[in-house]
């Protein structure tokens, strides 16, 4: 990072939401000088890292200059914080690529209600980021436009679907990111870059204008540096919006209250079935340091079974397939999108536009699911899959009953080279078997930093609670992370 004597004498560290929007509401620092700050990242970098599909340097000085005309007077939850958005979540007048080259020049007409919520709060997005293509993946690999790489290892995936929002908030470009959970897509980047990344319950926050994979298991999520960040920027997302008929019309709880309760006397459970064949020996051993230092702090702590996870991969990769083959459909090369310029007659057309603009795992991805869906086949695959997504919901009322919070593994290894699983989409699969229970049981789930193997790669401990009670998340990191801060080896960019 280049050295300015401002930063130095100002301190404009980009790693803590709360203290930007603090310095901008008093005055102390411009919403402006952060956004110079976060594009000043950007240019010192990026071309290492690969995190940024679309900046738009201009916009992003002119909107912190609106916000910083805004605040005066008043003071917002967010104002002036440097945001990085995913790139699947629609920004009005800024590229939404969804990482393909479907959708490599659509410029959405309006915002996601999320990014709304965000800019009424005062936030600044700078840039949207890089991802698994359609957020199929969990590598980030899947991308047609960037690779983007682990700032602990530029070796190494950074993780994904959303491994351009976590390595943003990894390498400090921005204190906070979106990203999207279908599957596991920001635990699993979060816990290889060492931020925390929480997946909310189904609902809890507005779908709209997140571009559809899978409908039923689809949320916004955020990623941040710590627990009291993420409370933040969830206060700010969550909540009824009339755009999305399945977003819960609950009242949103204060967030930074629950946050501030001790964790003393909490019921913890440990799912024996995330403990088994396949677990990466360093990372359970992380792990399992991680839940004694819980119990030290006053948790109880008990096994769990839940029994029915042995089919939660083969469950997650016929449900979100299937959907997403429907959801894709819309992709026809007529009213947006690629359209292949040469093409004999309609169908011809949607054939070439269709071939040529999605990549090899989205069509992958559209083959298993049509022919889940498909008349004879739909009882056998997508009929009992479904049943099985019960089942796996099930399991975990019942662990509820018993205990307030699971903690776990989020993911079997610690982040994996560039190329290592490519060829081989099993193997990939699998890596989701710690992450796809809580999204096919649409409850909440967080990863939080929790050590370093010995060759210096993150591990996160997963933390997995009832629909709705984010706060017992939140909660249980901030006490947590205040006993047992992690710190690893300085990344180098
Ligand atoms: N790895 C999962 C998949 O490839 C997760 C995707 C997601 O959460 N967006 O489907």
């Amino acid at each position: 990072m280049r050295a300015r004597t401002d930063w130095n004498e100002k301190n404009m560290n980009l790693k803590d939401a709360h203290r930007i929007r603090d310095t901008v509401n008093s005055g102390e620092i411009s919403a402006k000088e952060w956004a110079d700050a976060a594009l000043e990242r950007i240019d010192a970098v990026d071309s290492d890292l690969g995190v940024f599909l679309t900046v738009e340097p201009e916009s992003v000085r002119r909107r912190a200059e609106a916000v910083d005309r805004a605040v005066k007077g008043k003071s917002l939850p967010l104002a002036g914080v440097p945001v990085t958005v995913k790139d699947n979540i629609s920004t009005r007048h800024l590229r939404t690529t969804c990482g393909s080259k479907i959708l490599e020049n659509y410029i959405p007409p309006y915002n996601a209600t999320a990014i709304d919520l965000l800019e009424k709060a005062g936030a600044v997005v700078v840039g949207k980021a890089n991802c698994d293509e359609f957020a199929m993946g969990s590598s980030t690999e899947n991308s047609a436009l960037r690779v983007t790489r682990n700032p602990y290892d530029p070796e190494r995936v950074p993780g994904g679907s959303s491994g351009g929002s976590a390595v943003a908030v990894a390498a400090a470009i921005t204190p906070v990111a979106l990203g999207s959970e279908t599957g596991g897509s920001v635990r699993q980047p979060a816990s290889f870059c060492s931020v925390l990344g929480l997946k909310p319950t189904y609902g809890r926050v507005s779908r709209y204008g997140l571009v559809a994979f899978a409908s039923s298991l689809d949320c916004i999520a955020p990623i941040a540096n710590s627990p009291k960040d993420i409370a933040l920027l969830l206060s700010v997302i969550a909540g009824r919006d009339d755009h999305d008929a399945t977003s819960a019309p609950f009242e949103v709880p204060d967030y930074m209250l629950e946050l501030q309760q001790s964790v003393r006397g909490m019921k913890l459970g440990v799912p024996r079935e995330f403990f088994g064949e396949g677990l990466d020996p360093e990372v359970q051993a992380i792990i399992e340091a991680g839940i004694r230092n819980a119990e030290s702090l006053g948790c109880e702590v008990q096994e769990v079974s839940l029994p029915h996870t042995k089919y939660a991969v083969s469950d997650y990769y016929i449900i979100a397939p299937a959907e997403a083959s429907s959801n894709l459909a819309r992709y026809d090369g007529v009213k947006y999108g690629y359209r292949s310029a040469e093409h004999d007659d309609l169908i011809d057309m949607y054939r070439k536009s269709r071939s040529r603009g999605f990549g090899p795992e989205v069509k992958r991805r559209i083959m298993l699911g049509t022919y889940a869906l498909s008349s004879g086949y739909y009882d056998a695959y997508y009929g009992r899959a479904m049943k099985v997504r019960t089942l796996i919901k099930r399991d975990y009322d019942k662990a509820f009953e018993k205990v307030d919070a699971l903690l776990s593994p989020v993911s079997p290894t610690p982040a994996f080279k560039i190329g290592e699983k490519t060829s081989d989409p099993l193997a990939m699969y699998l890596s989701d078997i710690y992450t796809v229970t809580a999204n096919l049981a649409g409850i909440p789930a967080l990863s939080l930093p929790c050590g370093f193997t010995k060759q210096g790669l993150p591990v996160g401990l997963q933390i997995l609670t009832k629909q709705f009670q984010e706060g017992t998340l939140l909660r249980l990191a901030e006490g947590y992370m205040n006993a047992f801060p992690v710190s690893g080896p300085p990344i180098k960019y």
